[in-house]
């Protein structure tokens, strides 16, 4: 049994405090807010094994100046932001060639291909209602949108997602608040989602302190490498402690404790959106307007719509007129789309090229990293507890740990 901090109770740091603790180790997860407050609380819910497409693609750049010059567009880059960002953006860019996108989808098949069992599996019998394999629907509004997405098919495809295409007249009669006028649609039955990502956090969290992990509400300040020593201390506001392992989960924020130690990670804030509206009859399952680039799932307090990818840096205050881009998004897809009940900013924290960076720190072998999940975290987090494990007891598990190394970037 090894001694082990997790610092960050999202999704990530949640798992992997649960995972661990099932492993028998005695693992004490920090947060200074609580689990599932910070990105893992808003974010669109999706579960999507098949999710393998990164944020890149070919002439991304390009589309995101034109985009942020207009001040419209899925993606926008704040100018003041450019010169910290220039060496992300440049990684990023390169993630969209076709090697690229190949690589990140062969990394996020091997991550995320098993996430609805394994979160069936971390939650138990008795929290079933927080996972809904539910099937997900992609709906196109003319033919032109469906054969831009055909990478994305053929890439889904290549990799055995299972997918069913649907006419217009099909896609509305299974899922009648759709507003007539689509072209096409896709169904992916083994989608999925969590119908409230807060909650499914805190009942993994939960469950691990009554599994006997120790949940400590603080802020760690420091890492504090041994001298001459095995394991990693830690200083927070209850002062030093020392572990055999550290674990950095700490989202966006995980780079203020890396950096000193030389470990920090191409990592850079997209921030995103979302409105949870009123709908009097929700869908069955998360819908995706491909064009529209927004995602639209049924929560249990309303629609929740998530979009707009903002490289804006952390500091900046959100720009809430994004919120407008999506409800008339929502209201051109759905029928009878009432008021906004919540608006919500956070933080994706991205790596360039999609793929989260889960290994050893490199001239730190007690500091393991678990960070850069950018999009698609709630898919991911299972997946990167499991590796974190497996990299623990020193096993080859089902998740080949090369594709998550920081070595690419160096
Ligand atoms: C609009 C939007 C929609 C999204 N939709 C989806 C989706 O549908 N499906 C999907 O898979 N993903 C989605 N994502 C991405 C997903 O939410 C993130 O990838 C995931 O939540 C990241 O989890 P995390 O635990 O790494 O980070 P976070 O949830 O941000 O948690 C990091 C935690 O670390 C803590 N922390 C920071 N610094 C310290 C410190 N020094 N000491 C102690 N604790 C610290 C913070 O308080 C925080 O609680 C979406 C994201 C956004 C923004």
């Amino acid at each position: 049994m090894a001694r082990i901090a997790v610092i960050g109770a999202g999704i990530i740091g949640s798992s992997i405090t649960a995972v661990l603790r099932r492993e028998g180790h005695a693992v004490t997860c920090f947060d200074p807010r609580g689990p599932g407050q910070a990105a893992s609380f808003g974010n669109g819910g999706s579960i999507a094994p098949g999710s393998i497409a990164g944020t890149s693609g070919p002439g991304i750049l390009g589309d995101a100046i034109r985009w942020s010059l207009a001040g419209d567009g899925p993606l926008r880059l704040h100018w003041p932001r450019l010169p910290v960002a220039a060496p992300w953006l440049r990684r990023f860019a390169r993630a969209g060639r076709p090697a690229g996108l190949q690589g990140t989808a062969a990394a996020l098949h091997q991550l995320h291909r098993s996430a609805l069992t394994d979160y069936a599996q971390l939650l138990g019998p008795g929290r079933a209602d927080l996972l809904r394999t539910s099937g997900q629907l992609y709906v196109y509004d003319s033919d032109k949108a469906y054969e831009k997405d055909a990478p994305g098919r053929a890439l889904r495809r290549d990799h055995g997602v299972r997918m069913t295409e649907l006419t217009a007249d099909e896609a509305l009669e299974m899922e009648p608040s759709l507003r007539p006028g689509l072209a096409r649609a896709l169904h992916l039955p083994d989608f999925g989602q969590t119908p409230n990502p807060g909650a499914l956090v805190r009942a993994i969290a939960e469950d691990a302190v009554r599994d006997g992990a120790r949940l400590v509400t603080t802020c760690i300040h420091k890492l504090l490498p041994v001298p001459g020593g095995r394991g990693m201390g830690l200083l927070s506001d209850h002062g030093e402690e020392v572990f055999d392992t550290v674990v950095v989960a700490a989202g966006i924020w995980s780079n203020r404790l890396l950096k000193p130690l030389g470990a920090a990670v191409p990592l850079e804030s997209l921030r995103g959106y979302h409105a949870t509206l009123e709908l009097p009859r929700m869908p069955g399952q998360p819908i995706y307007p491909i064009a529209e680039k927004i995602m639209a799932t049924p929560m249990e307090d309303g629609l929740r719509v998530v979009g707009v990818v903002e490289v804006a840096g952390t500091r900046k205050p959100p720009e809430f007129s994004n919120i407008d881009r999506l409800t008339g998004a929502a209201r051109r897809i759905f029928r009878d789309v009432g008021e906004a009940r919540s608006v919500w900013m956070g933080h994706r924290p991205a790596t360039p090229d999609s793929v989260p960076v889960i290994c050893r720190a490199p001239g730190h072998p007690d500091l393991v990293l678990a960070l850069g999940h950018g999009q698609t975290g709630m898919c991911g987090a299972p997946g990167t507890a499991n590796l974190v494990s497996d990299l623990l007891a020193g096993r080859q598990g089902r998740i080949e740990p090369h594709h998550f190394d920081i070595a690419r970037f160096r």
